[in-house]
């Protein structure tokens, strides 16, 4: 079984820095693929309530025979549930749906500046916080400018921020930032959703030369770059591939090539005007 390392966090709590993400795991398959993964190995899940997944993920976690102080959940507002009272509503039953006393880490999904509420419902998660219904509270998806703001009006500066980052999108100021700040980077479709970065000549030439696969490559990229990364699969075999990245190194050499891969953008929204739905 292999198992991930922990990364120290800005409140005195730590991350592994390898977890599970259920987003599209259909609610009818989540709990046997969140089931594998943690026999495999893993102790974060990250889903959402946009997921639409809680309460399969409960489920499994509850059924685990892991100790609960051993896992470590995150889940994440949806943008309709912005504003401080529907934050608190929206936080009750996400827990409801997973069946936990208490999570690990809350996100807020989207920053949504449009609707111009991410404040207000940053100061109903300081609540949530102050009670100790979750460990940790961060966000997702936000840029510098959004970052910026947060700190103007809380003094309680997120653990994570959660962004699409892969080779090719290497979101540079973003992780200065960060590092900066004391908010650590997780990584969203860590290998690009498994579509062309996998078959790219470079990644597949490096994982050949380290008996490895494409994914377990991009993988170790994140993880030296000091990233939390979140990979998604239900392939069970794909599943343990994707934890088994703390055993090898990339070069220096071999890092600065990944990271010079050619750009390919973002595969997911723009932080920016997404809103839906
Ligand atoms: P990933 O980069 O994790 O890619 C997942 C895809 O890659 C799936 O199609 C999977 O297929 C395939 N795959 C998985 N492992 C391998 C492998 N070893 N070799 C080849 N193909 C593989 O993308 P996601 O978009 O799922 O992102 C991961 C997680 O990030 C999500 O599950 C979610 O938790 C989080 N996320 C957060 C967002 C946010 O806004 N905060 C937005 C999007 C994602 P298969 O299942 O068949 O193995």
């Amino acid at each position: 079984m292999s198992s991930a390392p922990h990364i120290d966090l800005n409140d005195g709590t730590r991350i592994p820095q390898l977890g599970f993400g259920v987003f599209q795991i259909p609610a009818s398959e989540v709990a046997v693929a969140v089931g594998c993964a943690i026999e495999a190995g893993y102790r974060l899940i990250d889903t959402a309530a946009a997921y639409g997944n809680e309460e399969g993920v409960g489920r499994a976690v509850a059924d685990s025979g892991v100790a609960r102080h051993e896992l470590y959940i995150t889940t994440k507002l949806w943008n309709v549930d912005q504003g401080y009272d529907k934050t608190l509503r929206a936080f009750d039953e996400s827990l409801a749906k997973l069946g936990l006393d208490a999570i690990d880490l809350y996100l807020i999904h989207w920053p949504v500046p449009g609707r111009d509420l991410y404040v207000d419902t940053w100061k109903a998660f300081e609540k949530i916080l102050d009670e100790g219904r979750t460990r940790s509270i961060g966000v997702s998806n936000f840029t510098v400018d959004h970052l910026q703001r947060l700190a103007q009006e809380s003094p309680v500066v997120p653990v994570v921020n959660q962004i699409e980052l892969h080779p090719g999108l290497i979101q540079t100021e973003l992780r200065t930032y960060g590092t900066e700040h004391r908010i650590v980077t997780e990584a969203w479709s860590p290998i690009g959703q498994g579509k062309g970065l996998l078959d790219d000549d470079t990644v597949t030439t490096m994982a050949r030369a380290h008996h490895r696969s494409p994914a377990q490559v991009v993988l170790r990229w994140h993880v030296q770059l000091g990233n939390v990364v979140i990979p998604k699969s239900v392939n069970p075999d794909r599943i343990r591939e994707n934890l088994a990245v703390f055993d090898f190194e990339l070069s220096d050499v071999e890092m600065e090539t990944l990271t010079q891969l050619a750009p390919v953008g973002r595969l997911g929204p723009d932080p920016e005007t997404f809103e839906a739905p």
